[in-house]
């Protein structure tokens, strides 16, 4: 298997990957970056979760001139203020000892901050859209320095009403300029921005090849979606719940297995660690602990449990959304054999939710969506457990007798049910099931699949006059559609807001996404936006702590009309 050192990446970057401890490069990265070294455009298809960050970050900071110039020489255009920040940290991480200075700009941060971090010089530009068009206004970011224009989630980013933006925007930059596209769909937009704007790409595209059939095993397969945050929580509630026999929770990094381990064994767990770190004479031990029954769980990256032969696993956890739909097959191989029901669970981040679906239509099986245990169902579990213990225990009804003595004693002075209470909630309590885990997991939405993934409907926009005439492809104002509900926000044209704005700030910070949002009507003084009714409340929030156009609008529920 080929590692980073084998696609040509210098020996910095080798170096920083090491330290984060990823130990091979994912299918997205393998045939992403040689090309992208030799300086071709490139068109991939790839979702979040497959790697595709590392996949145009590391060529780009490659390529880059030495840091230190007067203007920037890379530009990544994103979606949101959440990605803008993901990938500036991602590339920094990449390149620390190259030096090179990253900065994010999207709308919602003070101008002002960003206006001094460019002045200072800065060699790659994240940026959302709108804010980067607001800047080449001022004339505080200049372009024409640029050797590589990255346009990520581009899907996305058209979705949420950028495309004249982005357009404008790839004026202002060399012609001889390097450009990466990536998407995780590709509606005929897509091919359209990228036909006119990308020479000649490399296509790319993860996931294409249909597993054959008979490879993926029968098992009964579930994902969980969670924030980040509340991953170990989850984990363990799932855990307990499904109290696996033997099981292997794959983690992408080796700082994640270690981390991982750690947590779990805090829990009470007994977890083992298993990477490539690791020399022989260790993964011998633990493997050996493993099958002696001295550890229940291994904590392992892809590459350490390779090769790897242990008979009686019951479950496979992801605890991230694998980055190929092979890797999946792969893992989850490890269980249902010779006819054993195994069980494969997959954590995934709710933007990792298309990864999920690109996985089932690739194996053509089902991963069946469940909500995590909550606090009430973990505690039915334990009491259940706790009665299967005593339950055995009576069966077995051996060496009870001589605790007579105490119940008759007790009996004297209490009734024998409530000595019977005492008993058992000493034993479901020594049991190491206290009921410590309080904390309630957040249940997250994910929205329902469209008809076909990757088109969208055209979002409705229309805009109008003072006296309410309408001048756009709306006719009269209308009922929202079911589930979603309209909120008035109090700028509309006069104050310059645009729809683009509108949905950057809603995506910006809330859960949703550019396709969640509904139609979106715009007057001189306020706007109307649908957004699902389940997100109300979070998206009022979250408006009502940004700016738009620097002001703070009066926000709420659209007020029902006679
Ligand atoms: P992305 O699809 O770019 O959002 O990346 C998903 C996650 O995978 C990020 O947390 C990365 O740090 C991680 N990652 C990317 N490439 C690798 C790799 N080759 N090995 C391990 N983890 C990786």
């Amino acid at each position: 298997m080929a590692g980073f050192a084998d696609l040509g990446l210098r020996d910095e970057l080798l170096k920083a990957l090491t330290g984060l401890g990823y130990e091979e490069p994912t299918p997205i990265q393998r045939e992403a970056i040689p090309p992208m070294l030799a300086g071709r455009d490139l068109l991939g298809q790839a979702a979040t979760g497959t790697g595709k960050t590392a996949a145009f970050a590391l060529p780009l900071l490659q390529r880059m001139p030495p840091p230190g110039g007067d203007n920037p020489s890379a530009l990544v255009l994103v979606p949101t203020r959440e990605l803008a920040v993901q990938v500036s940290e991602a590339i920094h991480r990449y390149g620390r000892d190259l030096g090179t200075r990253v900065l994010p700009i999207y709308g919602g941060q003070p101008i002002g901050r960003q206006l001094r971090a460019l002045e200072q010089g800065v060699d790659v530009v994240v940026a959302t859209p709108g804010r980067a068009l607001d800047h080449l206004g001022r004339g505080t970011l200049r372009l024409h320095d640029l050797r590589v224009v990255v346009l990520d989630e581009a899907d996305e980013m058209l979705d949420m009403g950028f495309a004249e933006d982005i357009e404008a925007i790839l004026q202002e930059t060399p012609e001889d300029r390097q450009t990466v596209l990536f998407s995780a769909t590709m509606p005929p937009r897509i091919d359209g921005l990228a036909r006119s704007h990308l020479t000649d790409p490399v296509r790319i595209q993860i996931g294409r090849e249909p597993t054959p059939a008979g490879e993926a095993p029968l098992v009964r397969q579930v994902a969980y979606v969670v924030t980040r945050a509340h991953k170990p929580a989850a984990l363990g509630r799932v855990l307990d719940v499904e109290a696996p026999g033997a099981a292997i929770v794959f983690c992408r990094t080796r700082d994640e297995v270690d981390q991982l381990t750690e947590t779990l064994n805090g829990r009470g767990y007994r977890a083992e660690a298993l990477h490539g770190g690791m020399g022989q004479e260790q993964r011998d031990r633990v493997m050996a602990r493993l099958r002696n029954g001295t550890a229940d769980l291994l904590v392992a990256t892809d590459v350490a449990a390779r090769g790897l032969d242990v008979e009686h696993l019951t479950h496979v956890v992801n605890y991230d959304v694998p980055s190929a739909p092979e890797s999946y097959v792969h893992r989850i191989g490890r269980v249902g054999r010779a006819g054993r029901e195994g069980v494969a669970i997959t954590l995934a981040e709710p933007r990792e939710h298309r990864m999920l679906k690109t996985i089932e239509r690739i194996t053509k099986q089902r991963i069946v969506i469940e909500k995590v245990p909550t606090v009430a169902d973990l505690r039915a579990r334990r009491l259940e457990l706790t009665r299967a213990a005593l339950q055995e225990s009576l069966l077995a009804d051996k060496g009870l007798e001589r605790f007579r003595v105490v119940v008759d004693t007790l009996a004297e002075e209490f009734d024998l049910v409530e000595i019977a209470l005492a008993a058992v909630k000493l034993a479901h309590e020594s049991g190491g099931v206290g009921d410590g885990d309080q904390e309630e997991i957040p249940e997250v939405t994910i929205r329902p699949p469209r008809e076909r993934d990757g088109e969208r409907p055209g979002r409705r926009v229309s805009v109008r006059d003072a006296d309410g005439r309408g001048r756009g492809r709306d006719g009269g104002r209308r009922t929202p559609p079911g589930g979603m509900t309209r909120l008035f926000v109090g700028a509309g044209r006069s104050a310059g807001i645009r729809p683009q704005d509108l949905v950057g700030a809603i995506t910006g910070e809330s859960s949703l996404t550019g396709r969640d949002v509904g139609a979106i009507e715009i007057t001189d003084r306020f706007s109307l936006v649908e957004i699902p009714e389940q997100s109300v409340d979070e998206v009022i929030d979250t408006l009502r702590r940004t700016t738009l156009k620097g002001r703070r609008p009066v926000v709420r529920r659209e007020r029902s009309r006679p």
